[in-house]
């Protein structure tokens, strides 16, 4: 508590509606709009946005925001890697690794004896398409609370990937399509794939190519990939394709032989949701940490003093309490789970930007209508979904 005397955290970074902002760094972390100065925690475009003056980030993140909106993203870029510290008016930013996606970093903003970590999206379980979490000691952590309810508990991925490869062994004949986000989640799904055994090649739409090819660029290896496009319907029996979880309700689809549908997203685990996402077979496989793995990363942050952003922050808000931490939430607009934006919901999500290069043949009302009847479903593992007790506040995308 020593830190109190010294500098109150407010001091060092104020939350304001589009960010925590440091005045005396002269700073933001992950701004949802343009600013002279940003750090960006990681590649997903709730966090990582374009415009801003100069941008400081892991070469990964760089790479990513090129690769999402050109060249000139920004105004200048600067690389910094894990553990490195950059001094900013006197304030130090030290990167370290988050867990989420490729080049996903925490920051940890220190000044006057106060530590505070921007842990941007985070999870604590083991990802092979990227660097492990890493425990940062701080006196105020800012975590995510995308899945902070006590009913998001993620189960083994490798199990979710055993569902998959199972019904791929059940139905020979029929092609199955993964809906998977762009960033992050279609490499870990692959990545998974391949851990479980899987050798034969593995499709994509167009859309999953820039970045999967990125991530085998920086080293993950993810098999054999093929572009799906020049692909005869025969001869997709039996394969397995990723795609954007938008795609998998458009006119695209109907290029596959009967195909089974999945979807790997944390919110498979909501019955009402995997069953609005209309798709056979829902994989809960999430990128973020679960309800059990935040508050066992909070209390492992020794920190006093906790901040929440977008998710369900009155649940964490109010654990924390319990535990004799200060909480508040941070009211920042604009961030979002990054499956969110790309739910293939018949209502609909502002999002999915670029997400399927392939989009428009057909309308809405077509595609949606070929799901009225599915065609002979497989065995859909329902057992790892459970009932929403209430809605959240803000993750409803949809809405
Ligand atoms: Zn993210
Ligand atoms: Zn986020």
């Amino acid at each position: 508590m020593a830190y109190l005397a010294t500098m109150r955290p407010e001091d060092l970074l104020l939350p304001t509606p589009s960010g925590v902002c440091c005045k005396t760094g002269g700073f933001y972390i992950d701004p949802t709009r343009p600013v002279d100065r940003a750090l960006i925690t990681h590649g997903h475009s709730d966090h990582a946005r374009a415009g801003h003056g100069a941008v400081l980030a892991t070469q990964e993140t760089l790479d990513m925001m090129r690769l999402r909106y050109g060249e000139d993203f920004a105004g200048s870029t600067q690389v910094i890697r894990y553990g490195e510290t950059v001094t900013l008016n006197g304030v130090t930013a030290t990167f370290h690794p988050a867990g989420h996606v490729l080049g996903s970093a925490q920051i940890a903003v220190e000044h006057k004896g106060c530590r505070i970590v921007a842990s941007g999206d985070y999870k604590d379980v083991p990802d092979p398409t990227c660097a492990p979490f890493q425990l940062v000691p701080c006196d105020v952590f800012i975590t995510e609370a995308t899945f902070g309810l006590p009913v998001f508990r993620h189960p083994d991925p490798d199990a979710e990937i055993a569902k998959l490869l199972h019904s791929v062994t059940l139905f020979p004949e029929r092609a199955h399509l993964v809906g998977a986000y762009t960033l992050g989640k279609a490499q870990r799904v692959i990545a998974l794939i391949r851990k479980a055994g899987y050798r034969e090649p593995i499709y994509l739409h167009g859309a999953m190519e820039p970045l999967s090819r990125y991530y085998m660029s920086h080293g993950v290896d993810l098999g054999e990939l093929r572009p799906v496009r020049d692909m005869k319907k025969a001869d997709l029996g039996g394969t397995i394709t990723l795609c954007p979880p938008s795609a998998l309700k458009e006119v695209w689809s109907r290029r596959f032989p009967d195909p089974v549908t999945a979807y790997a997203s944390g919110w498979m685990r909501v019955r009402a949701r995997a069953r609005q996402s209309l798709v056979q077979l829902p994989l809960v496989i999430s990128d973020h940490a679960d309800w059990d793995g935040l508050r066992a990363t909070i209390v492992a942050t020794g920190a006093s003093e906790i901040w929440v952003t977008h998710g369900q922050e009155d649940a964490l808000v109010h654990w924390c309490a319990t535990r004799g931490l200060k909480a508040r939430p941070l009211d920042i607009v604009g961030y979002g789970d990054e499956d969110e934006t790309d739910l293939p919901s018949p209502l609909g999500a502002e999002g999915g930007e670029a997400q399927s290069a392939e989009r428009g043949e057909g309308s809405l009302s077509e595609t949606s209508s070929r799901f009225q009847s599915p065609p002979s479903r497989p065995s859909t593992p329902r057992a790892s979904t459970v009932d929403l007790p209430h809605k959240g506040g803000g993750e409803e995308g949809e809405a």
